[in-house]
């Protein structure tokens, strides 16, 4: 049994506690962070505290701890499992009031801060021959997807539904455009081009689209952030979706709907090879 950090002290995972008045718990008043990291090396530290920090400023709430204090406890968490590839995991809460009421506490309230590291699941083997399906629903969720919050019902119910479907993911659109999957941003090879829907209020700033963006243009690759319509995507080469632990993702099948040759194409497997080899050349925490 390892150890999760909550509130400054480390303590075995089955004996954490938070009282029932969390914020967290009540209204799901709080935002997280997921960090991978191969052999004890975080991917793109600095941009995921950055996109913590913005995640708490949308909500107004104020850093509980220093990136100094982050890097130092995961450090900690990390080092239970040497060796291991693990997955940081950051929770942040509103803490715990002594009454129910949606406006915020007082400030003496301290926020409930968690974290914990876990071994990230090998690929599945078959993946890189066969990819994976996804649904496609209408968007559901609000105005402020582009905040990692810990309100995540509508993630749930579209996670569950691909799951009873066989799916790896559910695909979110709104008057016909495609805007990212409920936990993975989204990309399309059109043309040869490789495309992803801009940044906006309506999707997470994915680190792992803007690594992919990254990879794909100092491979010499065209990428264009813009939108992409549902129809476009039917007709699409290739299509991926991406996130930090599914890295980079061949999507094959769309509903019924076969992509390119029905098999991860030519682009994924170069782009995936370079993500292979960027997670080699890691900087220490
Ligand atoms: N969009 C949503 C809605 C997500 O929940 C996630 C991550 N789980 C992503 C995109 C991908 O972000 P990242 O690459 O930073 O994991």
């Amino acid at each position: 049994m390892t150890d999760i950090y909550l509130n400054g002290a480390f303590v075995p995972l089955n004996q954490a506690r938070v009282p029932v008045m969390d914020r967290g718990f009540l209204f799901g008043d709080g935002v997280y962070e997921v960090i991978p990291t191969y052999g004890g090396r975080p991917v793109r530290w600095i941009a995921h505290m950055e996109r913590l920090e913005r995640s708490l400023a949308g909500i107004r709430l104020a850093p509980p701890l220093t990136r100094e204090a982050w890097s130092d406890l995961c450090a900690r968490l990390l080092a239970q499992q040497p060796g291991l590839d693990q997955s940081l995991y950051l929770h942040v809460t509103r803490g715990a009031p002594p009454t129910r009421d949606h406006r915020f506490p007082s400030d003496d309230i301290p926020p409930t801060v968690m974290a914990l590291a876990k071994p990230i699941s090998p690929r599945p083997a078959t993946l890189a021959e066969q990819g994976v399906t996804v649904l496609v629903r209408e968007e559901l969720r609000w105005g402020r997807c582009d905040l990692k919050t810990i309100s995540l019902v509508a993630a749930v119910l579209f996670a569950q539904e691909a799951s009873e479907q066989d799916a790896e993911e559910t695909l979110l659109q709104r008057d016909g455009w495609m805007i990212e999957g409920a936990s993975s941003n989204l990309f399309a090879v059109i043309d040869g081009v490789i495309l992803t829907p801009p940044l906006s209020h309506a999707l997470l700033a994915g680190i792992t689209r803007a690594l992919v963006i990254d990879l794909a243009r100092a491979a010499g690759l065209r990428v264009d952030e813009r939108p992409i319509s549902r129809t476009e995507l039917n007709q699409a080469q290739e299509v991926w979706i991406t996130s930090a632990t599914r890295e980079i993702m061949p999507v094959t099948r769309i509903e019924q709907q076969v992509i390119g040759e029905g098999c991860p194409g030519p682009i994924w497997r170069k782009l995936d090879a370079a993500y292979q080899d960027y997670k080699q050349h890691l900087e220490p925490l």
